[in-house]
Formats: structure tokens, sequence, C-alpha cells
């Protein structure tokens, strides 16, 4: 006996519907920001490696004390990978990702005399920053739009929600740039952070206090 199996579809919204969508969230996360604290361009770089598979509140105790033990780019990028490791060990994965500290700082020392670079071309020349920490940056530092940052949150979201279910979070940009009107792209990173922190939470969606849910195109 063949067990037939159907797969559900996915639905897709329309472009005024992901419109409407991003609208009534960005009013409902009306404060949403950046939830990592720095204080220079070369902090976020670093905080945004160390923010891989860790909570960004673990990312904001140790980011104070590696620039408390090293005051600058220059400094960094003469720690050694131990030194570094030590300090950033809390974070998990804490080799690979003293190496991406170390080797970007070095990248920014001697390609960028000193400065973290201003483009997507540039910045994804730093190791342990792509598309996504380089649309944080541009955005975070420089006040230029040129993207949306996907990450786990957006990737998760917009296949939820019925704005993209394409299979790289790449390709989920580029749709969401292609729906999304350009005034809004800089928002969507933020609300659906918090989104997915406070209501379409990973395990249990709590659709019935969602203030989408009529639109929302529920998705498995
Ligand atoms: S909580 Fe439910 S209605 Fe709201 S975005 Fe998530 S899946 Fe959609």
């Amino acid at each position: 006996m063949v067990k037939d199996k159907l797969k559900k579809q996915y639905t897709k919204l329309d472009k005024k519907s992901i419109e409407q969508l991003i609208i009534i969230l960005k009013n409902y996360y009306s404060d949403a920001k950046c939830s990592l604290d720095f204080n220079s361009p070369f902090e976020l770089v670093c905080a945004l490696i160390l923010a891989a598979q860790c909570t960004d509140e673990r990312v904001n105790k140790v980011i104070p004390v590696l620039f408390n033990k090293f005051a600058d780019v220059y400094e960094i990028a003469n720690a050694s990978i131990e030194e570094i490791a030590n300090i950033v060990k809390p974070c998990g994965f804490y080799n690979n990702k003293a190496i991406s500290i170390s080797e970007s700082a070095k990248t920014v020392v001697n390609v960028f005399n000193g400065k973290v670079p201003d483009t997507m071309e540039d910045l994804c020349k730093l190791k342990g920053i792509g598309r996504k920490s380089a649309n944080i940056i541009l955005q975070e530092c420089f006040n230029n739009t040129v993207g949306i940052a996907v990450d786990t949150h957006v990737t998760r979201l917009s296949r939820k929600m019925g704005i993209s279910n394409a299979p790289t979070q790449e390709k989920i940009e580029k749709e969401l740039m292609s729906k999304v009107d350009k005034k809004y792209w800089n928002k969507i990173n933020h609300i659906f952070v918090y989104h997915g922190r406070a209501i379409c939470i990973a395990r249990k969606p709590n659709c019935n206090d969602c203030p989408i849910n009529k639109i929302c195109a529920k998705n498995e």
C-alpha cells in the first residue's frame, strides 16, 4: 500500500499584504533597534562575529571586556589568538571567533588604514562578516541601507508569514528587497527579531495575540 502524504502547499502573500504586515509590525515594535551594544564600527564587527549562535546579552557582556583589554583595532591586530580566545570564551566557538576577530582586525589595519570600510564589497572581505552582518554595519554605523539583514529570525518569519520560502538567505534578501519598499528595509531585521522573540516564537507561535494574525499565511 502506498502511503500518500500530501505536502501542504506554501502560501505566498501579495505585495500589498506584505506591506500592510510590515507597517503593522513597525508600529507595534516602534522602539525596535539593534540589540548589540557598540561604541565604534570595529566593536560592532566583533559583536557580530561573537553573536553567531550566542545571545546578544552575552555578547554585550563580553565586548566591554575585550575592549578594556585592547583599546582599539590596532591592539587587537597585535594580540595573540589565545589572548582573544580567553576573553571571548563565554560566547562559544571561541577559537574560530578569535581567529575571525584577529583576521578582521589585521585586514582593517593593513588594507583599510585602520578604518572599518563602508561598502558591502569591502566589508565582506573581513573574516566572519557576510552580507547579513555587512548590512547591519552599513545601517548602524554609516546610515547606508543597501539591503536587508537576513538572519535566522528573518528567514524563519519570512517563510512562516508567506513572504519568501527561498532556500538561501541571499535569495530571501533579494525577494524581500523586490517586495518591500526601500524605506522599510532598515527596519525589517529589528522588527522581525523582536517579533520572533516576543510572539512568533519558533516552538509555539502565539497567533491569538499576534497583531498580524489576519494577514499572516501561517505556513508550517
Ligand atoms: S504568531 Fe502566528 S500569525 Fe503571528 S506571525 Fe507567527 S505564525 Fe503568523
